[in-house]
């Protein structure tokens, strides 16, 4: 049985190998494959691959520090995590099993996708699901954002203070009332096309606009960007039945990335703290194997108590 098996080639699960491997754990690495969601970059017409730090570029160095550790890894999917005496039984897709005392789960989440023609196409050229990740390039930009929650809500937000025009699409009405979209929508520069259904990403080598049914007429709206800001879906099917998640399906995990399962550790964009990036994904992952290395060594439920020196 290992100490533990790390789920999710992320910078989550990586940070969590590195630094196990680092403390000489005897763990086990499973991923489908290593650099998890980083591995997708935004390409825009303007912008060149030397005036942006790319997040692959961090993670290339977490991912070096593995590579040579073939002995600790298996590619595959998981497909199921059983708990049994003292750790878990972890099996993956050729039926295959390994056993581990603790577990670190960073298997992340998707971003829901408009599936509209055009999509496919444009993804990741002027067309991106992070806007998070990529407001500070759209200066002096007019972009579009799609979705009609918080996240599109605070994707709106970050790029009104930095692009000259945000449109946001929404389908229904969302969040949009609430006090916080009240907020947002009311800066000059931010318009909203509500109960607006997206037909078509439409674009040359790069997305240009999107196309839009809008009261039963159809617009295009013409954009140097695009961003789907809608809701993420978390990849944790595989843990529902063991722990605690919230209301939308994100693993509930304490201040030391501990799941409501004693020896079941989450990081990262699986959770319900806050991430979707990659540096806190990076020190979730580092967390959550520190306190699989605490719970190895007995402290299980116990935090460190500070002492006040005499
Ligand atoms: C298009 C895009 C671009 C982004 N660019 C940046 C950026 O430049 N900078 C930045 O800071 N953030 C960026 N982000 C956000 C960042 O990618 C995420 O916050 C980060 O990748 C989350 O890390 P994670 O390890 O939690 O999950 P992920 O990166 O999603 O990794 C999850 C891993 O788990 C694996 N996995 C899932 N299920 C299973 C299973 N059943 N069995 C085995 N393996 C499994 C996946 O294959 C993957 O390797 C971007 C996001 C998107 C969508």
């Amino acid at each position: 049985m290992h100490e533990l098996i790390i789920i999710g080639g992320g910078p989550a699960g990586l940070a969590a190998a590195a630094y196990a491997v680092r403390k000489r754990m005897d763990a086990l690495f499973i991923s489908r494959g290593l650099g998890g969601r980083v591995l997708r970059r935004l390409l825009l017409p303007w912008v060149e691959d030397y005036q942006v730090t790319v997040a692959d570029d961090t993670i290339q160095r977490f991912r070096a520090q593995l590579d040579y550790l073939d002995f600790m890894r298996v590619r595959s999917t998981v497909t199921a995590i059983v708990p049994i005496e003292g750790g878990f039984r972890v099996t993956v897709a050729d039926g295959k099993s390994y056993e581990s005392k603790t577990i670190i789960f960073a298997t992340g989440a998707v971003g829901e996708l408009l599936n509209v023609p055009g999509e496919r196409e444009f993804e990741m050229k002027g067309l991106c699901y992070s806007a998070m990740t990529y407001a500070p390039l759209m200066v002096d930009r007019e972009v579009i954002v799609v979705g009609d929650e918080m996240l599109a809500l605070r994707a709106v937000a970050e790029l009104a203070r930095i692009a000259t025009h945000v449109t946001l699409v929404a389908e229904t009405d969302g969040d949009l009332d609430t006090p916080v979209g009240k907020n947002v929508l009311s800066a000059e520069n931010v318009e909203v096309v509500r109960h607006a259904k997206v037909l078509a990403v439409k674009g040359d080598e790069y997305a240009r606009a999107l196309m839009v049914r809008h009261a039963d007429q159809v617009i295009e709206i013409p954009a140097d960007a695009i961003f789907v800001e809608k809701q993420l879906i978390p990849n944790s099917a595989l843990v529902a039945d063991l722990v605690a998640l919230d209301e939308c399906g994100f693993v509930i995990v304490d201040h030391r990335n501990r799941t409501t399962m004693p020896g079941l550790f989450a990081a990262g964009d699986v959770t319900n703290a806050l991430a979707f990036q990659v540096l806190m994904g990076l020190g979730d992952g580092e967390k959550a194997a520190l306190s699989a290395f605490d719970y190895l060594l007995g402290m299980g439920g116990a935090d460190f108590v500070c002492r006040i020196p005499k």
